[in-house]
Parts: C-alpha cells; structure tokens; sequence
C-alpha cells in the first residue's frame, strides 16, 4: 500500500481540520510535520509545512473532498458560538474549551 501526497498547508490547524473532514469521510489520512521541523535543521521550508497523505487509491476522492472544503469556506475555517456560555471557538473543535458543550453534526 503506498502513499501519496495530497496537500500541503500552511499550518498545523489548517491541516488537522481537513485531516478531520477526511477521517468523517471514511479516508484515513497522515499528517506529517505538524510539529515545527525547525529543530531538525537543514530542511528546505517546503518540506518542513505540515501535510496530509493518503492510499493512493483515495486520492482521488480525498482530492474531491479537500477541494470542495477549501473553496466553500474560502481557506477560512469558521468559528462558531457556544450556546452554552456564548464563547467563540474556532471551526476546527466541535467541543467547547471553555464548558466541555460537545456540538451535534
Ligand atoms: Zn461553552
């Protein structure tokens, strides 16, 4: 089974957003560098930015999904307010850091 590389993004939260997207599609994806590579020295920027690989037999579909996720929320991932105590959280976490409220859907 081999790997391909589907994206990669400009940060760590980018990535595990559409990491999570995939995963609730049934895609088991890996996410590399989301810690900084920096520690390591000498590697070139574009090989230290996170990204997600996928079996090469998903990526296409995985391909579908990311596209359609990035161009419906324009690379900006949406915040949303909990109805428990009104705090603003970012799109990626459907569970509230500040009460523990676990968002439906
Ligand atoms: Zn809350």
């Amino acid at each position: 089974m081999s790997l391909k590389k589907l994206y990669t993004g400009e940060n760590a939260i980018e990535i595990n957003h559409l990491h999570i997207l995939l995963e609730l599609e049934g895609i088991k994806a890996q996410v590399r560098n989301t810690y900084s590579a920096s520690a390591f020295g000498e590697i070139p920027y574009e090989d230290s930015l996170p990204q997600l690989w996928v079996n090469e037999r998903d990526y296409e579909r995985a391909n579908d999904i990311l596209r359609h996720a990035l161009s419906t929320s324009d690379g900006n991932l949406k915040t949303w307010k909990c109805p428990q105590c009104r705090e603003q959280i970012d799109g990626v976490y459907g569970q509230c850091w500040n009460c523990g409220h676990i968002v439906e859907g």
